[in-house]
């Protein structure tokens, strides 16, 4: 390989997988990844449109790109530059306008067309703008191999949104919602578990709304998939996320009971806790439906560690709507979670909406409601110190002698262990425990490590 590519992804697992398959899509045109950017042939800022003032980060980002573009053409190279991924999608005109020099704007749908794109640059003057939803789906045309796989891999299974939260651009910028075949995903998590995945985490915009085709011809739900996928050899834990709760069929969560490889993990986003900011938010669903949900998932496999998305300040949120967030997450009590102030985004119902909250309240809310999720996360942690859990070995750390697994709860764990148990799934004595990760001692290997 004799070129270089640099891509720098913001935003969700979805947007990582991505970056990952444009690695693999490039590779077959020479293109080997960088972490260096002043090294790199093509640059791929591929973005995301859900944190505040993403197209103004991105243009500065462009902006600090160019000094390493215009030294490249003095040395007589050339970088490409394209911008990918919602930004793209949603504001493609606008870049194509600030930036005139960028060679590629393409959305998240039509990056498997990256050879062509580049071929059409190296031919023509002007940006290549690619923000389609092409009615044939990109999956079908993405390499069968991957440079990129890791022990834990992600594998999207499932795309787009029909819900339409009204704070959301993803039905805008992802499409519609479309679901891979079964016979697509289980050669995919084939060929992972092939090439050293030993976790894979199922992705999707909203995963537990999975209906693909399957092999019978009939539409198959998650649940049923996952079974599927528990029965390849050596694929020793399954994930899925982001789970909408009006998915959680009855089904989905018995899997949760019966498929040993499914972790006790679940994130299920509720946004809020008050039934008045819900269904402002359009989520079609109430936080009692929600802790109906939670409590069957509870009783199919009690264990589960929960983890959730709350957005504090939405348009029109009262103090009683915040206590009623608070009180549900005290109630249900969090592993982890993710947790933002509303910000605008332009085109969704929300941003027009004419309630909105000021910015003081919402950092005085963000501040109490983190509080209380980040003590939560703690005594979550603290609760298994002294306890033997199995942890997979993802990787080995910078610092000698260290490796880092996960926990079937997602812990984080800094183990000093040697770089052979990459891959393995390891007892583990938990010793010591903080806000963010654990730390322990080796007891026993799995029967299978090397
Ligand atoms: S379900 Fe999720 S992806 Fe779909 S509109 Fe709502 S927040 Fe966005």
């Amino acid at each position: 390989m004799s070129k270089k590519v640099h891509i720098k992804t913001w935003g969700c697992q979805m947007n990582v997988y991505d970056s990952d398959r444009m690695v693999d899509v490039v590779a077959p045109l020479g293109y080997a990844p960088t972490e260096e950017v002043a090294d790199a042939d093509l640059v791929i800022f591929n973005t995301c449109h859900i944190r505040e003032k993403a197209s103004e980060k991105l243009f500065s980002e462009l902006g600090r790109l160019r000094s390493h573009r215009e030294a490249k053409a003095q040395q007589g190279g050339r970088m490409m530059v394209a911008v990918a991924g919602c930004v793209a999608q949603a504001e493609g005109a606008e870049i194509k306008n600030r930036v005139p020099w960028i060679d590629m704007v393409f959305g998240p749908q039509t990056y498997h067309q990256l050879p062509e794109m580049i071929a059409r640059v190296s031919r023509e003057k002007g940006v290549v703008l690619n923000t389609e939803f092409p009615p044939v789906a990109k999956f079908d045309f993405l390499p069968d191999t991957s440079i990129t796989t890791k022990v834990s891999a992600f594998l999207a299974v499932q795309e787009g949104c029909d819900k339409f939260c009204t704070f959301c651009v993803v039905p805008y910028t992802r499409g519609a919602e479309y679901s891979r075949s079964v016979d697509a995903v289980v050669k995919e998590a084939g060929r992972l578990v092939h090439e050293g995945a030993r976790e894979i985490t199922l992705l999707g915009q909203n995963v537990n709304a999975f209906h693909g085709e399957g092999p019978d011809g009939k539409t198959w739900g998650l649940a049923r998939l996952l079974y599927r996928l528990a029965e390849i050899p050596e694929l020793k834990r399954l994930r899925y996320t982001t789970s909408h709760p009006r998915d959680m069929t009855d089904e989905l969560i018995v899997a949760h009971r019966d498929i040993p490889q499914l972790m006790p993990f679940l994130h299920l986003p509720v946004q809020s806790g008050s039934d008045t900011v819900l269904e402002a938010m359009n989520r079609k669903h109430t936080s009692d439906d929600y802790r109906r949900v939670i409590d069957h998932v509870r009783a199919a496999r009690p264990d589960t560690a929960l983890s959730s998305d709350f957005i504090v300040g939405f348009p029109g949120e009262t103090d009683q709507d915040f206590d009623a967030t608070m009180k549900l997450i005290r109630d249900i009590g969090y592993a982890q979670a993710f947790s933002f102030k509303y910000s605008r985004r332009p085109g969704t119902p929300a941003s027009a909406m004419t309630n909105q909250i000021d910015e003081s309240v919402k950092d005085v809310r963000l501040q109490e409601l983190q509080k209380l999720l980040r003590e939560q996360q703690e005594q979550f942690n603290i609760a298994t110190v002294g306890q033997t859990l199995s942890v997979l070995i993802e990787n080995k750390m910078q610092k000698d002698g260290l490796v880092f697994g996960r926990t079937p709860y997602m812990q984080a764990l800094h183990l000093a262990a040697p770089e052979c148990l990459v891959g393995q799934e390891v007892r583990v004595g938990i010793t010591s425990a903080g806000f963010q990760r654990l730390e322990g001692v080796v007891a026993t290997v799995s029967a299978d490590a090397a």
